[in-house]
C-alpha cells in the first residue's frame, strides 16, 4: 500500500500532526498549535517593559524569571517544541465584580490534567517515552508570544493574545516535548498579521489608563493586579476607579469587536461559575458577595474558595478589595460590615475599611441595576 494511512506503515508527520491535533479537540481544547522553541519575537519588548518597573512587585518576573523567559529552550532541558493550547472559559457570560476566568474552578490543575493525556496519547502513538512537561500559566514562558507563534493569534493592543474566531477570553497552556532528532511533528507558521488596525477601543475604555500605549500595560495600574496581585495598600486614587470590581478586570476584552462578534458561549461545566459568585453581576448581588467576603473567617474562605481560582488572593486581599466595593457602590446597610473591619487584625483591611465608611453613602435603593 502506498501513502494514505495504511495499516502496516507509519503516519508521516503531516498525518500525526492532524491526529495530535483531533486528539486535542477530542480532550476539550478548543485551539491547538505547534510552536519550535526558540527566543521570543517580544523579547526586546518584554525587556523594555520589565526596565521601566511596569511589573511592579510581581519579582517572579525578573532577575531569573525573566532570563529564563528570553529563550523558550531553557524552561525544560532537551524540550524543542511547544504543542500550545487554549481553552475557551465563556466570554458571552454577563459582566460582574469577578472576571470571568475566576468564576468556576481553577483551570491549573484541571488542563495540567488533559495536557498530560496529550503527552500519554502521543507516547502510546510513537510507542516510547516522550521527554515532556506542560504549563498551564505557571511556568517562565512568555505564554502569548509562544502561542502567536505557535499560530493562534496575534498580540492585541490590550496584551492579550486574540484568535480570529474565538476572541481573546480563553487560557493558554502548553506541552513543552523533545521530538526527537527525525521531527515526529510539523510545526505551524506564526500568526503574522495583525488585526487590531486603527481601533483603540480596550485603550480607551480602560478605568485607570493603565495602557502607556498600544500593547504596553502599567500593571501597577491595573486592576487585575491591584485585586490579585498586590500585596498592599491599593493607592488611593486608584480606589475608586476600581468601581464595582471585586477579583479581576475583563473591560478591555469586553470592548474588543473580536471578542463582541466572536468570543463563544461557555462549553466547559468546570468553568461555570459557583453559586456565591452568580448574583454579582448586579450592584446588589455585588454588595452582598463584598459583605459576605468581609464576615468570612479562614474556615469560610477555605470551604467557599476550594479548588477555586480565587484562591490566589488571600482573604485579606479579598476583604480589602470588598472594602474598596463598599467604598464605591454601597449603602448606609453596608456600614455595619465595614466598621466591622476597623478591628481586623490586617493594618491594610483596618486602613481600607476607615477609608470605605469616610466616602458617602447614599441610602438603600428600592431597585436593582446592573452596576
Ligand atoms: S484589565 Fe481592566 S484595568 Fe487592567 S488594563 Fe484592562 S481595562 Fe485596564
Ligand atoms: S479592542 Fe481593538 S485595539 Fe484593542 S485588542 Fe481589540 S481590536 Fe485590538
Amino acid at each position: 500500500m502506498r501513502d494514505g494511512g495504511a495499516a502496516g506503515r507509519s503516519p508521516t508527520t503531516a498525518e500525526r500532526t492532524r491526529r495530535l491535533k483531533a486528539q486535542a479537540f477530542g480532550l476539550g481544547f478548543d485551539l491547538v498549535g505547534i510552536a519550535a522553541l526558540g527566543p521570543p519575537a517580544t523579547r526586546a519588548h518584554f525587556d523594555a517593559w520589565l526596565d521601566a518597573g511596569l511589573h511592579g512587585e510581581m519579582g517572579y518576573l525578573s532577575g531569573e524569571g525573566a532570563e529564563l523567559r528570553r529563550d523558550t529552550r531553557r524552561p525544560h532541558a532537551g524540550a524543542t517544541h511547544a504543542i500550545v493550547l487554549a481553552t475557551q472559559y465563556g466570554g458571552r457570560e454577563p459582566s460582574g465584580a469577578v472576571a470571568r476566568y475566576a468564576r468556576g474552578d481553577d483551570y491549573h490543575e484541571l488542563l495540567r490534567e488533559r495536557t498530560r493525556l496529550l503527552q500519554h496519547w502521543l507516547e502510546q502513538e510513537l510507542g516510547r517515552p516522550v521527554n515532556a512537561r506542560p504549563y498551564v500559566d505557571s511556568g517562565p514562558i512568555l505564554e502569548r508570544d509562544l502561542a502567536q507563534r505557535a499560530g493562534l493569534g496575534w498580540f492585541g493592543k490590550n496584551t492579550m493574545l486574540i484568535n480570529p474566531t474565538a476572541g481573546s477570553f480563553f487560557f493558554l497552556s502548553s506541552l513543552f516535548v523533545d521530538v526527537g532528532p527525525d521531527v515526529v511533528l510539523d510545526q505551524d507558521d506564526p500568526f503574522a498579521a495583525d488585526r487590531c488596525g486603527s481601533c483603540t477601543r480596550c485603550l480607551d475604555a480602560c478605568p485607570t489608563q493603565a495602557f502607556k500605549g498600544p500593547r504596553v500595560l502599567d500593571a501597577t495600574q491595573c486592576i487585575s493586579y491591584l485585586t490579585i496581585e498586590l500585596r498592599g495598600a491599593i493607592p488611593e486614587p486608584l480606589r475608586e476607579k476600581i468601581g464595582a470590581l471585586l477579583y479581576g478586570c475583563d473591560i478591555c476584552q469586553e470592548v474588543c469587536p473580536w471578542n463582541v462578534s466572536f468570543t463563544n458561549a461557555l462549553r466547559e461545566e468546570a468553568f461555570r461559575p459557583r453559586e456565591l459568585v452568580l448574583d454579582a453581576g448586579s450592584r446588589e448581588g455585588t454588595r452582598a458577595l463584598a459583605r459576605e467576603l468581609l464576615m468570612m473567617d479562614a474556615a469560610d474562605y477555605a470551604a467557599a474558595f476550594k479548588g477555586s481560582a480565587i484562591k490566589r488572593a488571600k482573604l485579606w486581599m479579598l476583604k480589602r478589595n470588598a472594602c474598596v466595593v463598599l467604598g464605591n457602590i454601597g449603602t448606609s446597610e453596608d456600614a455595619p460590615a465595614l466598621e466591622a473591619m476597623l478591628a481586623h487584625e490586617h493594618e491594610v483591611v483596618r486602613e481600607h475599611a476607615a477609608w470605605a465608611i469616610a466616602r458617602p453613602h447614599p441610602s438603600p435603593r428600592p431597585s436593582s441595576r446592573p452596576s
